[in-house]
């Protein structure tokens, strides 16, 4: 669905991401590791077209991806993504924040999505939560609330940046569940980047290995976190335990 190829990008002379490369076929879940500041987030930006790059090139079902603001508008209506801050708009209420984009971006009739929404919300445990507004949410329902925001735009992609990182330990599972479920279930085609080694061990069908902007291996999830290729991916998974 998706293919990288030796994309580089800078802030101003420092380079953050080195000749990425790499593919994202249907259905497969691709997590992305890496230490601190190795530019995982970076690299899912570049990939929902919230950040520019300077060579290489992005293609979606083949076809290269021109690299325009209005381009990208299209796109991103494709490749959903949710990040470790929820970032709801606060004066909306969870039916509200769900609607907006489906209705003003993708001009959907909104009682067709308002009826898939209600299924969603039931589906990650907020029936009855569609008038409550974020701030009378915790921090799992709220991520639970960006999740379905993404996935009412019916996404191809989900891009997920350390979705749980903020989140009080015993509403760690329940979203992760989802994740899971979205993965067996829906055979969702998603990039996930995430501390918990536990979790990527689980749903991995595929590991990037990220240090200093580059890819250093490229490995089947049960190989992996077994037997990794790299001394510096051992080290780094030793270091999570
Ligand atoms: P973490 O695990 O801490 O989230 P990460 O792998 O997601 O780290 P990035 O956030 O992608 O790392 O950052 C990669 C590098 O790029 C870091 O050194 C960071 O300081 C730098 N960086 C990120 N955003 C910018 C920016 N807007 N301008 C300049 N440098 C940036
Ligand atoms: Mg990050």
């Amino acid at each position: 669905v998706l293919k990288v190829e030796n994309l580089n990008k800078f802030y101003g002379d420092w380079q953050v991401l080195h000749g990425i490369n790499f593919d994202l076929k249907k259905g497969e879940v691709v997590t992305l590791l890496g230490p601190s500041g190795s530019g995982k987030s970076t690299l899912l930006r570049t990939l929902n077209g919230l950040e520019d790059y300077q060579s290489g090139a992005i293609y979606f079902h083949g076809k290269k991806i021109d690299p325009s603001p209005k381009n990208w508008q299209l796109l991103r209506q494709k490749i959903g993504m949710v990040f470790q801050s929820y970032d709801l708009f606060p004066n909306l209420s969870v039916m509200e924040n769900i609607l907006l984009a489906p209705v003003k971006v993708q001009k959907r009739n909104e009682a067709d999505v308002k009826k898939e929404a209600e299924e969603l919300l039931r589906r990650v445990g907020l029936e009855g939560y569609a008038n409550s507004y974020p701030r009378e949410l915790s921090g799992g329902q709220k991520q639970r609330v960006a999740i379905v925001r993404a996935l009412a735009m019916n996404p191809e992609i989900m891009l997920f940046d350390e979705i749980t990182a903020s989140l009080d330990p015993e509403m760690v599972r329940g979203v992760q569940e989802i994740v899971e479920d979205l993965s067996k279930h829906d055979h969702m085609t998603m990039i996930i980047v995430t501390h918990q080694m536990n979790f990527a061990a689980k749903i991995a069908d595929e590991v990037l290995f990220l240090e200093d902007g580059k890819i250093l291996e490229d490995t089947p999830g049960n190989e992996f976190f077994k037997n990794p290729k790299t001394q510096r991916a051992r080290e780094f998974l030793d270091s999570m335990d």
